[in-house]
């Protein structure tokens, strides 16, 4: 049976926070898109409504066995006043492919797009309009079962809320200091890295928080096998620039295949550059940065959108790269990826909705 979307609005909107001091994650708009799943109906009663907390039962699977995913996106209001999506049914799709990984039911992402884009128009006066700033749009579902047993639950809520930000860059674009992680691994092959799984970040942030302390803004995670290869940073994809070549680590099943990185890789070939998906070990990239080929570093997600990296510290070698300046290659990826999201440049692969 077709699922029926049911609406019910707010009797009284919220406060507007002061949209020139967004931060990130911290205001949450009037409204919220909520649905159930049960082995019975499937996915069912699928409602916009006010937002709320929601209540469950002390023995919800999720707060023992963590069956959690979740999605994040951004919605941009144009000058000329339209909202824009960027490329969202790459993040349903890639939804149903963390639900699949933790035997969650998958959902109909369709429907679910839709239902977004309804929510969006419902709580349209919480996109805000200066520039770099965005709505966030955090998609999520979590098991909630009343079940201590260790099995997949029967029952799933699914909710989307939305989120005014900030800009990334308000202070304009600053190359970070990385951590190379040797102690700690973020996923390895087989497990779940590939997913957006909650769990995922909870085994993520002792590591950040030691690079915090060393006086690093991120770490750089390397293979849980072997410990050489270069997987992504922080949360974050990462490209490197080496001798006029742009590299990025092959998908392989321990890194999550971000859309940011998706559309940097077809940007970089619509533009004739030579690029490669493979394999990269530490050793390769420290040896090339000693002979000088090093020529930039930078992390690609949903948040920054580009994030260019100034120094890498390796196993006490420190690599500083491109004098710790933005690099041409960086800036013009930003530019251009920030500027077909606000519908400013021509948008040749009709990433925009
Ligand atoms: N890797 C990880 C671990 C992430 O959490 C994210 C953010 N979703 C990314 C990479 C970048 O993905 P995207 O470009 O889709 O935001």
């Amino acid at each position: 049976m077709a699922l029926q979307l049911d609406v019910v609005l707010t009797k009284e909107k919220k406060e507007k926070p002061d949209f020139t001091q967004l931060g990130f994650g911290q205001h949450f708009t009037d409204h919220m898109f909520i649905m159930d799943y049960s082995a019975e109906k499937g996915w069912y009663d699928p409602r916009i409504v006010p937002y709320a907390p929601v209540t469950l039962d002390p023995a919800a699977m999720v707060f023992h066995y963590g069956q959690a995913v979740f999605e994040g996106l951004k919605a941009y209001r144009t000058k000329d006043n339209r909202i824009l999506l960027f490329r969202p049914e790459k993040n349903m799709q890639r939804l149903n492919t963390s639900n699949e990984r933790i035997s969650i039911p998958p959902v109909d992402e369709a429907f679910l797009l839709d239902a977004l884009q309804k929510l969006i128009e419902v709580d349209q006066e919480w996109v805000p309009s200066a520039p770099g700033t965005s709505l966030y749009i955090r998609p999520f579902v979590f098991s909630t079962e009343p079940y201590l047993g260790v099995r997949a639950s029967h029952s799933y809520k699914l909710l989307i809320i939305l989120s005014p930000v900030g800009a990334y860059y308000g202070d304009g674009m600053k190359p970070v200091k990385i951590h190379v992680e040797n102690k700690y691994v973020r996923a390895v092959r087989g497990g779940t890295g590939n997913a957006k799984t909650a769990g995922n970040y909870a085994a993520s942030l002792k590591a950040q928080n030691e690079a915090k302390d060393l006086g690093y803004e991120q770490v750089l995670w390397l293979d849980g096998v072997e410990g050489k290869y270069i997987e992504e940073v922080g949360a974050m994809n990462v490209f490197f620039k080496v001798n006029g070549e742009i590299w990025t680590p092959a998908l392989n099943g321990s890194i999550l295949d971000g859309v940011t990185r998706n559309s940097v890789l077809q940007l970089l070939r619509h533009w004739g550059l030579p690029v490669y998906e493979k394999r990269i070990s530490m050793e390769e990239l420290y040896e090339a940065y000693t002979r000088g080929e090093l020529e930039e570093v930078f992390g690609t997600g949903t948040a920054a959108v580009i994030s260019p990296v100034g120094e890498l510290s390796w196993n006490g070698n420190q690599l500083r790269i491109h004098e710790q300046q933005v690099g041409e290659l960086t800036m013009k990826l930003y530019e251009t990826l920030t500027g077909i999201q606000y519908g400013e440049v021509e948008d040749p692969f009709g990433w925009t909705v």
